[in-house]
């Protein structure tokens, strides 16, 4: 069953909002990941995961949103970063034209991590549900808490083995490990304990932690399938939520 909103018809969408009322959007970035992997990395993961989840447990997958905020890999070429505010108001208005046509929860999946977006957007509909000016219900799951513990724990940082492992098995055409000459330096912090703007091109100069080369194709299959398969049991719980009335 096809369940990309942008690849269906006006009726099919409408026939899918009687079966059920959630959408999912997947969002990512447009953001360098070292030489071997794509911009769009974050982006083409999440749109994976949300289309496999879906096919479990049925709902609609919106458009990925590409443009989003990415403001510490601006010194990197590739990137495009736009401002949080604008990007929440672009989601804010896709949420809205989700719940018009009858998808009442929208379950937000973030490939892209440190996004400031989500608290904005939770913002921005709290303060719309306490004028009675909401019908809707929006809920966020990361990645990094759809792989599971362990994973996470085992993550190797931005453009590593793992991340490329996921984009190995998201899009397997797009990445090229043999772009990949050395382990990505990892240059300690000049001022330990002193955080500063340019963390990013100071301490991982090529794009890219850890050594991408470590990268294993099936393992990639293995973690998003996982992440699949906890994005669709969240979605089937959020399918018995009631959704308060709004404050009038
Ligand atoms: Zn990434």
């Amino acid at each position: 069953m096809n369940v990309k909103w942008a690849e269906l018809t006006g009726p099919e969408i409408a026939e899918l909002a009687e079966t059920t009322d959630v959408a999912v959007l997947p969002f990512g970035s447009l953001e360098m990941h070292g030489p071997h992997l794509p911009v769009s990395t974050d982006a083409l993961i999440a749109e994976f995961v949300c289309a496999e989840a879906a096919r479990i447990e049925p709902a609609v997958v919106l458009p990925v949103l590409r443009y989003t905020p990415a403001p510490s890999m601006k010194a990197y070429p590739g990137t495009i970063s736009l401002p949080t505010r604008l990007i929440t108001t672009i989601f804010e208005a896709v949420c809205d034209e989700a719940a018009r046509n009858g998808f009442k929860k929208i379950v937000i999946f973030s490939g892209h991590g440190g996004c400031e977006v989500t608290a904005d957007l939770r913002e921005r509909w709290l303060e719309k549900r306490s004028k009675g000016m909401v019908d809707y219900s929006v809920f966020c799951v990361f990645i990094s808490d759809a792989i599971g513990e362990e994973n996470a724990k085992a993550f190797d940082g931005h453009g590593g083995a793992m991340e490329t492992s996921w984009a190995m098995a998201a899009a397997p055409e797009l990445v090229k490990v043999n772009r990949v000459e050395e382990p990505g330096p990892i240059i300690q912090p000049e001022l330990p304990g002193v955080s500063y703007a340019d963390y990013w091109i100071k301490q991982v100069p090529y794009g890219y932690k850890n050594d991408p080369r470590k990268a294993d194709a099936a393992r990639g299959k293995e973690m998003l399938k996982s992440a699949a398969d906890y994005l669709a049991d969240a979605v089937k719980k959020i399918k018995g939520f009631e959704i308060t009335p709004s404050a009038t």
